[in-house]
């Protein structure tokens, strides 16, 4: 499969360099030249496979040209070790809980991918690839859920070390310890600023060129096709699952949304011929996706803090793929691409005292503990469905990863599971570093 990049000026691309770069040239993001429908009979059979095997054929759509048929099998087997079940909350909304994980929250599929797939690469490489011949150093900033899907995703992976960068007293000890406590090929880098400083570092560390001789450099952002693509598998098992049930004829997606990597991975599975009938993106109350439906006019804005931090971005970069895969190659003007955008995905927006007020009422009614993120979800489900319409919206993560605020706006004490207390008894390791680029290039230097 070629890749071409949004922006329409960077050389086309095969997929070991779209992995490995992640970002074109010319800034674009990397997008697919085909998106292949799958077959009829694998949408009859669907309910009667299991995850594994769904996601399979998925994955062999999308990279069966690229990658050899037992390694990709191999590879999502080991990255979906685990369950991705729908869970009825009341009525007619299911939550589809995509937290069962390595750290509670959904982006440990692409994570844990990206780094087999980036693996792989590695491996097969001749003399002549990006990756041959030594280790490859993953570099990445995080406000918390990125990082530690990031190194755990890419823990134990050989032949690959990841460097988390983490703003001081920024981060929850709950997340903390998911990136500070594995050791091995994973080192935290505890830096005393703030995520954009975190984020700037890992910038320059980029365009710095002594550095990039000395080290092979990468990064694992959502935006690499490697690590986006994968979340299709979810909205696949999503539909089978509801179909097992008897309820997939007329289904709503609703997918909380930050940086929209997410959404648009359900929207590829939908242009595969997954048959959702409409599709709505709940913002907190960083709301410039919500403002474009409405208006037409995108219109980024600096991101202001909420109770659902992860979704928290002013300039969601994988609008460009929106853009894109409803603009017919750029054939329709920007009018045509919003109205063929409208006529499929609507949208939402919450305030922190409506996502408060949206988990005290889920969990009084029904028991369900919502996450601030998937409260997003399933409340524009309950201001959204029309009759006759089944939702099922993501719970993005287990509310335990939120644990101070769930408890405070609950009034309870949400058990934390097993896995994320054993991050939490691990001995906490990381390397202190100040926000100026030269003492970080002087310790990569070192390495
Ligand atoms: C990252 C994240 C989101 C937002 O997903 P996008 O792909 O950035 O839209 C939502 N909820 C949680 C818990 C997250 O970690």
């Amino acid at each position: 499969m070629k890749y071409y990049s949004t922006n329409g000026q960077a050389p086309i691309s095969d997929l070991e360099k779209a992995v490995v770069k992640g970002l074109a040239e010319d800034r674009g993001l990397y997008m697919p030249e085909q998106i292949y429908k799958l077959p009829q009979v694998f949408f009859d059979n669907i309910s009667d496979m299991k995850f594994q095997d769904i996601a399979y054929n998925v994955a062999s759509n999308f990279f069966g040209e690229d990658v050899d048929e037992d390694a990709l099998q191999d590879l999502v087997y080991d990255t979906l070790s685990f369950d991705c079940p729908v869970v009825k909350v009341k009525d007619n909304i299911y939550s589809l809980e995509l937290f069962h994980g390595p750290t509670l929250a959904f982006k440990d599929v692409g994570a844990r991918f990206m780094a087999r797939l980036l693996q792989y690469f590695i491996r097969m490489s001749g003399s002549e690839g990006i990756a041959a011949n030594g280790t490859v150093n993953v570099l990445v900033a995080t406000s918390g859920d990125t990082g530690s899907a990031v190194a755990n995703g890419f823990l134990g992976v050989d032949g690959i070390h990841v460097y988390v960068l983490y703003p001081k007293g920024k981060v929850s000890p709950i997340q903390e310890c998911q990136f500070t406590t594995l050791g091995k090929n994973i080192t935290a880098i505890e830096v005393d600023g703030v995520f954009d400083d975190c984020q700037a570092l890992v910038k320059s560390a980029f365009m710095d060129e002594e550095l990039n001789k000395h080290m092979k450099l990468t990064s694992a952002n959502s935006i690499n096709v490697a690590r986006f693509l994968p979340q299709a598998f979810y909205y696949f098992n999503a539909y089978a699952r509801m179909k097992a049930l008897g309820k997939a004829d007329n289904l709503v997606m609703c997918v909380p949304s930050g940086n929209f990597g997410n959404i648009c991975s359900a929207l590829f599975g939908h242009k595969m011929g997954l048959p959702i009938q409409r599709f709505i993106a709940a913002n907190n109350a960083n709301d410039i996706f919500y403002k474009y439906l409405q208006t037409g006019c995108y219109e980024p804005r600096p991101s202001v803090q909420t109770l659902a931090n992860a979704m928290d971005v002013g300039d969601p970069s994988n609008f460009a793929r929106i853009i894109n895969l409803y603009s017919k190659n750029g054939e329709l003007t920007p009018e045509e691409t919003h109205q063929s955008i409208t006529s499929l995905i609507s949208g939402a927006t919450y305030s922190d005292e409506q996502i408060r007020e949206t988990m005290r009422q889920c969990y009084e009614e029904t028991g369900y503990i919502l996450d601030p993120h998937g409260a997003c979800g399933y409340q524009a489900l309950v201001d959204g469905l029309k009759p006759g319409e089944i939702g099922v919206f993501c719970e993005t993560a287990h509310p335990a990863k939120f644990k101070e605020k769930v408890d405070d706006i609950l009034g309870i004490d949400v058990e934390i599971p097993e896995r994320l207390a054993a991050f939490m008894r691990g001995e906490k390791q990381s390397v202190p570093m100040t926000k100026d680029f030269a003492d970080f290039k002087a310790y990569l230097l070192q390495q």
